[in-house]
């Protein structure tokens, strides 16, 4: 039983458990509308009138971890193999005073009260699973659609579930994720939705910079990510989230490199690039290449020009990524990303040390795949992305990082007292070594009494007392 196939198997079976007792049960959310599109849904939810209390009776294997918000995970299967669902009891949500969190919850019996405090009127939809459905026609006859979820998932809408303003205001991360599933499912909002988000955008300000931040990264690698950029803009809520990328708009180039016009049409072409499951790094390093150009925008005599765009680029991302608390590692990747995009357009005039220095970069294949994307999202000239690349695939790693011919014990051992030029010269035997002019440490050795001869005057401490005067 594949693993999809066991994840609906228990949520149906979890439902009939709880009908059986005299409960209410359906599958929920979700699961819902990517089952009627045909989609894989990622989770199956169910929701019930039993109480918390009852489903951990119920059920051998339980997890309360949401039980102050009525969800209790549901174990089944093996120990070690097991599918966990979330059953959550019908409720409906009191006040939402800080825009984040209801302040109460309230457990209730009906189930049209618990699809009113859902979000979207396609995640509103349930599904009886007391009969068995036999097609996707059968599954649509056991729908429960008390908020016209069934309508608007065929004319393809994104609607909130009741009055637009009041569920934004209740709530704001909800704005984020009316733009994540209209540009994941290719939906429109509802022309009342989409008036709401704009009138509502300031105060997403107001969400934890977690939250956005995860928000916009499963919209950056859902494969849909030019969309849901444009759909930020069209809202207001690029504005608040991403100032430095709604700056973009309106940013000339000069045409004879990027004939595709204004840098925010430059990296929208990018985030086309970015397919479903790519990495956030990639994501956001797209995203983020060309941050450093409004600021330098300059119209200089023979054509516009950019200059230093990607040291200041790198420090606007870094400021970008410390508001959003992404941890060092991205981070570290996103800057390299941004900061090394410029360099494959001196691939070919690059010495051997440098482009296999230049291949020591961690993560190289994202590099490669950035700078594919910013070609075609520019020109189209992949000259140097295919040099870099056919080089690159045949470098293997021991010669891209070799064993040095020359180490600092080496050093001593001639005769060389340790201090700063010791660096350039095992410096310089490694960049002779990756150009492949010496091949032995004798040849490396040589080179460095050539380049950096002793004082013939200096009498050479023996190497053991040689530390104390470092
Ligand atoms: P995904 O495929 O991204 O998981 P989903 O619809 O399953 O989409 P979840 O975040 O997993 O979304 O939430 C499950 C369900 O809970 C939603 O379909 C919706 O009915 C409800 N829900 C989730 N978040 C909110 C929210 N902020 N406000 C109101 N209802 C929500
Ligand atoms: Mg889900």
């Amino acid at each position: 039983m594949s693993s999809e196939n066991g994840k609906l198997a228990a949520a149906v079976h979890i439902a009939r458990m709880l009908r059986e007792t005299g409960y209410e049960a359906y599958l929920a959310g979700g699961c819902v509308r990517d089952l009627l599109l045909g989609r894989a849904p990622a989770d199956y939810d169910v929701a019930t009138s039993a109480t918390p209390d009852v489903v951990l009776r119920l059920f051998e294997r339980t997890f309360s971890v949401g039980a102050h918000f009525g969800v209790v995970l549901v174990a089944l299967g093996d120990e070690g193999n097991s599918v966990v669902t979330e059953v959550a009891t019908f409720r409906s949500d009191g006040a939402y005073l800080d825009g984040r969190h209801p302040d109460s919850v309230r457990y209730t019996e009906s189930a049209e009260e618990d699809v009113k405090r859902r979000d979207f009127t396609i995640n509103g939809l349930l599904l009886d699973v007391n009969r068995a459905a036999q097609s996707a026609a059968d599954l649509r006859q056991d729908v429960l659609d008390f908020v016209g979820g069934l309508a608007d998932l065929d004319a393809g809408i994104l609607r909130a579930i009741g009055r637009a303003d009041t569920r934004f205001e209740e709530d704001h991360l909800r704005m984020l994720r009316a733009v994540r599933f209209a540009s994941r499912l290719e939906f429109t909002l509802a022309p009342a939705t989409m008036a709401a988000i704009r009138r509502n955008a300031q105060s997403i300000a107001q969400v934890s910079r977690e939250r956005v931040r995860d928000e916009l990264t499963r919209m950056l690698t859902e494969g849909h990510a030019r969309r849901a950029f444009e759909l930020l803009n069209d809202t207001g809520l690029l504005a608040e989230v991403l100032p430095e990328i709604a700056r973009m708009k309106g940013v000339e180039q000069p045409p004879q490199y990027h004939p595709e016009g204004d840098v925010w049409e430059h990296t929208l072409r990018l985030l086309a690039q970015l397919e479903e499951g790519c990495s956030a790094t990639l994501a956001w390093g797209a995203l983020l290449h060309d941050v450093g150009k409004p600021p330098t925008f300059r119209r200089a005599p023979d054509r516009i020009r950019f200059d230093g765009h990607v040291d200041v680029g790198v420090a606007m991302a870094a400021e970008i990524l410390r508001r959003f608390r992404f941890s060092n590692d991205e981070t570290r990747q996103i800057l390299a990303l941004v900061e090394n995009h410029m360099r494959f357009a001196d691939s070919q005039r690059m010495k051997d040390s440098t482009l296999k220095r230049f291949f020591r970069l961690e993560n190289f294949k994202e590099h490669l795949a950035l700078h594919r994307m910013d070609c075609l999202g520019g020109g189209g000239n992949l000259d140097h992305w295919e040099f870099v690349r056919q080089r690159w695939l045949e470098t293997p790693a021991e010669i891209v990082r070799p064993v040095l011919l020359v180490t600092g014990d080496d050093l001593i051992a001639e005769g060389y007292v340790p201090g700063p030029t010791f660096k350039e010269m095992l410096h310089a035997v490694e960049d002779a070594q990756l150009e492949g002019s010496i091949a032995t440490q004798d040849e490396g050795l040589a080179l460095v009494r050539k380049r950096f001869p002793k004082p013939t005057n200096a009498l050479v401490p023996p190497a053991s007392s040689s530390a104390h005067q470092l």
